[in-house]
């Protein structure tokens, strides 16, 4: 199994490719002078099995009209709690859909909720998510927290959930154990202070830390996550505790069974 994380500065997207090939895409960001999904993808592959939308906000889904467009998306996986008419509206506040935001509800009311799974091979994709409601009415914290786990290694994609969303899903105890068993953390909401949430490591005990972000970034938490990683070796750049995508650029995990993970700079 193979993880990028893409440079695709203030956005998200990341591919996971399972051994026979299958795709995971979680979000589907772009850099406006650099990296596109919908570029990217289609010279490697006919279709993405899965797509992962962490919430609904437009960094996240940018080129996904673009990327629909040339080719087939199977399988759509986004908080079913919230209606695509409920969306529409909270989003319409805010200004026009963008296409990529009128591409995912679109997407969303064609799918509908029930979808059979994707064979990818081993991998196992565990979500929890926090229903719409009075208590969380906010896109972030309506973020689906997925975990990637492969054998013995297992990755968390959050979105750009919340400290508040964080306390909530800290209740579950199935929640606590999926953390538990992380190898490599994703920050959530590209590394700012209100994604991160102390608690969340009395359960979790990462190697390495990943921050999506873009090159303005007045408020990244850097320094808090370095003390909460084991740290590892880096390509060549020796043992790092956190990695971002500003200064790292593509980010790479490579994880054969029986085998430690690697993780390494992309091209
Ligand atoms: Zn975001």
């Amino acid at each position: 199994m193979r993880i990028d994380i893409f440079n695709v500065g203030h956005g998200a997207a990341a591919l996971v490719v399972a051994d026979n090939n299958n795709l995971v895409l979680f979000d589907c960001g772009h850099d406006a002078n650099g990296f596109r999904p919908s570029v990217y993808l289609p010279q490697n592959w006919r279709a993405v099995q899965q797509l992962v939308v962490s919430h609904y906000d437009s960094d996240h889904v940018s080129d996904l009209a673009n990327l629909r467009a040339r080719m087939p998306i199977e399988r759509l996986l986004s908080n079913p709690s919230i209606s695509v008419n409920e969306i529409r509206q909270l989003k319409l506040q805010e200004g026009p859909l963008t296409p990529g935001m009128a591409a995912l509800l679109e997407m969303k009311s064609r799918f509908g909720a029930v979808q059979n799974e994707a064979d990818l091979a081993g991998i196992s994709i565990p979500y929890f998510y926090l229903p719409y409601g009075p208590r969380f009415s906010d896109m972030n914290n309506l973020s689906i927290v997925a975990f990637v786990r492969y054998g013995d290694f297992c990755a968390v994609i959050p979105g750009d959930i919340e400290r508040a969303g964080w306390l909530a899903l800290l209740e579950n105890h199935d929640f606590r154990q999926q953390l538990a068993a992380v190898n490599v953390f994703v920050a959530s909401h590209h590394g700012r202070d209100n994604g991160y949430c102390e608690e969340v490591f009395q359960y979790c005990h990462p190697d390495i830390v990943v921050i999506s972000d873009g090159p303005i970034q007045h408020d990244s938490q850097q320094h808090c996550y370095d003390r909460h990683a084991r740290g590892l070796n880096f390509s060549r750049d020796g043992w790092r505790y956190v990695l971002t995508t500003r200064w790292d650029g593509h980010i790479v995990i490579d994880k054969t069974l029986g085998q430690a993970f690697t993780i390494r700079k992309g091209r």
